[in-house]
């Protein structure tokens, strides 16, 4: 089977379009738990630019960890990128979590 136009044209969107096809079904409650002491003192705070779909925020007015479950890919890099390995990271439990249209 051969490369369709319509497979050409996802291969060339920008990232913020491909997000836009994707489907979600958020679970109340969050897979992603961070450990609240380890982000306070955690000088990089990688997960806040290393995560392709924005989760993470740190909030200076807070002083803690924003994050944005809903919207993860399940990619698996915060949970790699985390200097103090302190990131409870499961996948979303049952058909919960992110839907892929192109695989
Ligand atoms: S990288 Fe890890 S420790 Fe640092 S802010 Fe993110 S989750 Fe917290
Ligand atoms: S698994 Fe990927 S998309 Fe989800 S929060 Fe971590 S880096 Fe972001």
């Amino acid at each position: 089977m051969g490369i369709t136009q319509i497979d050409m044209e996802y291969f060339i969107m920008n990232i913020d379009k491909k997000l836009f096809t994707l489907k979600y079904s958020p679970d109340i409650q969050s897979h992603l738990k961070p450990n609240k002491k380890d982000c306070k003192n955690c000088k990089t705070k990688a997960c806040t630019f290393i995560c392709p779909a924005q989760v993470y925020e740190w909030s200076e007015e807070k002083q803690e960890l924003i994050v944005r479950y809903e919207n993860c890919l399940e990619c698996g890099a915060c949970r790699i990128a985390c200097e103090h390995k302190s990131l409870d990271w499961k996948y979303p439990k049952g058909t919960k979590g992110v839907t892929f249209k192109q695989g």
